[in-house]
C-alpha cells in the first residue's frame, strides 16, 4: 500500500472521541460527519459488526441521529473496503475493534485521510477499553466528553452497569443494562471500587519513609 495519488496533497489526521455512554460520541462523530458531507467530501463510515443495538448497518445515536455505515468484523476489513476517493473515514465504537485497529488508523492518516474514531475511554469497571489508549495518545485531537450522572445530574465520565452478574466486558445493552455516572455515584456502588480501595499501595518516599495510600 503506498501513498494514494488522490489524497497526496491532504494531510491526514486523527481525531478521537471518548467518555462514557450516553456522552454524545455518536452525536459528535455524526456532526462532523454531516459537515464534511456538505463540503461534499468523500466520507466513509465503519462499525464493529458487534453493535447491532438499533440497526444492523447504520451508526445511531441515543437521540436518533442516524447516518449510513459499513459493518465490518475485523479492523483489516476497513482498509480493504476503503474506496480511494475517500477523505474522511469515521469510526464509531472503536473500542470495540482488535488491536490492529491502531495501525489501520496511522496507516489512514499516512494516506492523507482524515480519521475520526469515536468510543469508551473505560469498559463498566472504569478500566480502559481495548485499543483506546494507545488510539488517544496517538490521536491528533481529543475530545473526552461527559453524560449527565443520573443520581444527581453532575457531569458523567463512567459507565456503571446495573446488572453485575455478568462479567463480561462487553455486554451490548442500553438504558436496561448502563448508566451514566459521575466519579462518585459510580465509585460508591461499584463492587469493583470497592476491591480498589481495599487495596493498599506503598510508596517508598525517602524523604518521608513509607507512605501508605
Ligand atoms: P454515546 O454515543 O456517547 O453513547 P449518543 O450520541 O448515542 O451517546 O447519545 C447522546 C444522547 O443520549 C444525548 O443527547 C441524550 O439525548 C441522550 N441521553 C440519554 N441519557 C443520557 C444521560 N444520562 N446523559 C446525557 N445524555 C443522555
Ligand atoms: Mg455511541
Amino acid at each position: 500500500m503506498g501513498s494514494h495519488p488522490s489524497n497526496q496533497f491532504f494531510s491526514g489526521n486523527i481525531e478521537v472521541v471518548c467518555g462514557p455512554m450516553f456522552s454524545g460520541k455518536t452525536e459528535e462523530l455524526i456532526r462532523r460527519v454531516r459537515r464534511a458531507q456538505i463540503a461534499r467530501q468523500k466520507v466513509q463510515i465503519f462499525k464493529p459488526a458487534i453493535d447491532d443495538r438499533y440497526h444492523e448497518s447504520n451508526v445511531v445515536s441515543h437521540s436518533s441521529l442516524e447516518v449510513e455505515a459499513t459493518p465490518v468484523k475485523s479492523s483489516i476489513d476497513i482498509l480493504k473496503k476503503l474506496y480511494d476517493t475517500t477523505r474522511i473515514v469515521a469510526i464509531d465504537e472503536v473500542q470495540f475493534f482488535d488491536e490492529n485497529i491502531v495501525t489501520v488508523v496511522r496507516k489512514l492518516a499516512r494516506r492523507g485521510i482524515r480519521v475520526i474514531c469515536a468510543g469508551l475511554d473505560q469498559d463498566y469497571r472504569g478500566a480502559a477499553f481495548g485499543p483506546m489508549p494507545e488510539l488517544l495518545c496517538i490521536a491528533d485531537l481529543v475530545n473526552k466528553v461527559s453524560a449527565i450522572c443520573t443520581v444527581c445530574g453532575s457531569p458523567a465520565t463512567k459507565t456503571f452497569r446495573k446488572n453485575t452478574n455478568d462479567e463480561n466486558q462487553v455486554l451490548v445493552g442500553e438504558t436496561d443494562v448502563y448508566e451514566a455516572r459521575c466519579r462518585t455515584h459510580f465509585d460508591h456502588y461499584s463492587e469493583v471500587e470497592e476491591d480498589l480501595l481495599a487495596y493498599t499501595v506503598s510508596i517508598r518516599n525517602d524523604d518521608q519513609g513509607e507512605l501508605k495510600l
